[in-house]
């Protein structure tokens, strides 16, 4: 019988991505500039302005996506879903409505579905990237699609 769950493994360079609304921008690059040496040893990337921004004030290279509010938050999510992206730090802006709050709504989720370290607030952000973890492998145990979908497909063929 195939398991519930599979072990991935979030390797000692970590798929980073870095998203901020507009409101936390200037806020992200000083965080991003204070921790650059750690983020340097890991791979970056973000939504398009915040990509861009990150790497004209800091240098460090950042794949650019599509801007979030033109799809480039269901962009990471995707990669999450590929296991392309394993770490998420979203400075979302608690005080102003955004366009594209279902894609913001999304991502979140998807990256509870997948069991990935995200941080939402700059003090997050903090204790996620000073845990020795980030220096490590982690193994994590994320649904089995595939268990997942043949069940379901089972399911809806018997009722
Ligand atoms: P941006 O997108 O980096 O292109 O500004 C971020 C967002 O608003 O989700």
């Amino acid at each position: 019988m195939e398991r519930d769950y599979i072990t991935l493994t979030i390797g000692k360079q970590k798929n980073i991505a870095l998203i901020a609304h507009d409101g936390k921008k200037q806020e992200m690059i000083k965080w991003c500039q204070d921790n650059e040496e750690i983020l340097r040893r890991h791979f970056l990337c973000g939504t398009g302005t915040t990509a861009r921004m990150i790497t004209e004030k800091t240098g460090l290279p950042v794949k650019g996506y599509n801007s979030g509010p033109l799809g480039g938050d269901q962009q990471i999510g995707a990669k999450i879903v590929e296991g392309k992206i394993d770490f998420v730090v979203f400075f979302s802006d608690p005080l102003t409505a955004a366009p594209h709050d279902p894609d913001v709504k999304a991502l979140l989720r998807i990256a509870q579905v997948y069991d990935i370290p995200i941080a939402n607030n700059k003090a997050t952000a903090d204790f996620l990237v000073h845990s020795s973890l980030m220096n490590e492998c982690y193994d994590h145990d994320v649904i089995n699609f595939n268990k997942n979908i043949a069940l379901r497909a089972q399911s809806m063929q018997e009722a």
